[in-house]
């Protein structure tokens, strides 16, 4: 049961030590996670700048003639008269205008961890149509009048920088409608968010490791600390159940199981107090065994103890529950009757008196022992009379003297002086 217990209560520690740890575990996961979000959209902008300069470098120059090779064709979207030209070897140039020159560039990132696209909600180039996401960053763009966006979208970093046209597009782009100011389109970024910056990584590992380490240790310790508490606390239970048995031999006899003496008249006190406070009607009887010494002296000391044992518990058996029975002394007994008038007692008594009478203890050696007990009874005359718990007792006293004088084996009854 115990070791049950024990179970259940370090299943619980774990349990929470995991909710803890585990809760500082996401939280601190996410910082991080944004932290990476953060550093991508820095290196999107440093790289974003450097693409810029480029293209107005490309459009101050009002574009770079290159040679035509298997690689570089002649832009086909780019109308302007002298876009090819032939040099003074012969050899075929073509104009590169910045969107050329941008797509370039990003076909030679192909294969590497970040990707670069030139898109616009209006391409000229087909392939330059944006994706879902790039489509809904431009419209939010074109919406809000922002330039910049950065998300996690699909398990990648992405980021779209954009593009307003400036004095050097409008010769190509003028005749699109286009005017100083407005959204052309944008550069995007991406990156896949599991290939996070070296340095979030590191930190990530770092806090997966710590808390690890922190969840072994709290529960350990946790644990160690619970079943301590466990088991002192199963001591302090322990020395209650001590207390209860001390308690309990104080209050009862150790011989017949009756109540003590001691608790016997602190029960007398209160019952007499709460009798006045009431008006209730009480009783008292003092009961002694006949002729007891004749059966020690005849049987033993411990024959006698038998029948002592026997006899409060044919009384106490005859008794109700509010009432109380207590050992006197020697071989007497009083018994306390709450709320009993003197008819109700006297009817008790003779009750008590025949239980005994029909009584029938056994020696260890088999021989029949009979005894006859005397009582005294006394109750309190009216109910509003002042008593107190040594009047009763001396009056119980000498009813009990009558009853031994009367002849033993019966019942007197006094009344309570006034
Ligand atoms: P009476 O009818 O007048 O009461 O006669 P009695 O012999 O009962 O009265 P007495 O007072 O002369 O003797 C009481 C006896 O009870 C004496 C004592 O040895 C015995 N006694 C008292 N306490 C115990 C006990 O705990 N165990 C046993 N076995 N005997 C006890
Ligand atoms: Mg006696
Ligand atoms: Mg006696």
């Amino acid at each position: 049961m115990q070791l049950r217990q024990l179970f259940l209560i370090n299943l619980i520690v774990v349990l929470l030590c995991s909710l803890i740890v585990g809760f500082s575990w996401l939280v601190n996961r996410n910082a991080l996670e944004g932290a990476g979000l953060s550093v991508f959209q820095a290196q999107g902008r440093a790289a974003f700048e450097l693409i810029r300069a480029a293209r107005h470098w490309n459009a101050d120059t009002e574009g770079v003639y290159v040679p035509v090779s298997p690689d570089i064709h002649p832009n086909p979207y780019l109308h302007l008269p002298d876009r090819d030209i032939t040099d003074n070897h012969g050899r075929q140039l073509t104009r590169i205008n910045p969107a050329y020159m941008t797509r370039q560039i990003s076909e030679q990132l192909e294969g590497q961890d970040v990707a670069l696209r030139i898109t616009s909600l209006k391409p000229l180039n087909p392939t330059n149509a944006p994706d879902e996401w790039e489509r809904s960053a431009l419209t939010w763009m074109e919406q809000s009048g922002e330039l910049e966006r950065v998300e996690l979208f699909e398990g990648r970093y992405r980021y779209m920088a954009g593009l307003n046209i400036v004095h050097s597009c409008l010769p190509c782009h003028e005749q699109m409608g286009y005017k100083i100011g407005d959204l052309r389109g944008g550069i995007s970024f991406s990156r896949d968010a599991k290939r996070m910056d070296p340095l979030v990584n590191g930190m990530l590992e770092r806090v997966d490791n710590m808390h690890l380490w922190v969840w072994a240790v709290l529960v350990v310790c946790a644990s160690v600390l619970a079943s301590l508490t466990f088991g002192f606390w199963q001591r302090l239970m322990g020395s209650e159940s001590v207390q209860q048995r001390l308690r309990s031999l104080v209050e009862t006899d150790y011989l017949t199981g009756v109540l003590s003496r001691r608790e016997l008249m602190s029960r007398l006190e209160q019952e007499v107090e709460r009798t006045q406070r009431f008006a209730s009607p009480l009783a008292l009887m003092m009961i002694d065994l006949d002729h007891f010494k004749q059966v020690n002296d005849r049987f033993g000391h411990a024959q006698g103890d038998r029948v002592l044992i026997a006899v409060a518990q044919a009384l106490r058996h005859e008794l109700r529950k509010v009432d109380s029975i207590g050992r006197y002394g020697g071989e007497e007994f009083t018994v306390i009757l709450p709320n009993t008038d003197a008819g109700e007692a006297s009817k008790l008594a003779e009750r008590l008196l025949q239980r005994v009478r029909e009584l029938e203890v056994r020696t260890e050696t088999g021989e029949l022992l009979k005894v006859t007990i005397s009582i005294g009874l006394v109750c309190n005359r009216d109910l509003s009379q002042i008593m107190t718990a040594d009047s009763l007792l001396r009056s119980a006293d000498q009813a009990l003297y009558n009853a031994k004088h009367a002849g033993r084996n019966g019942f007197e009854q006094e009344q309570l002086p006034a």
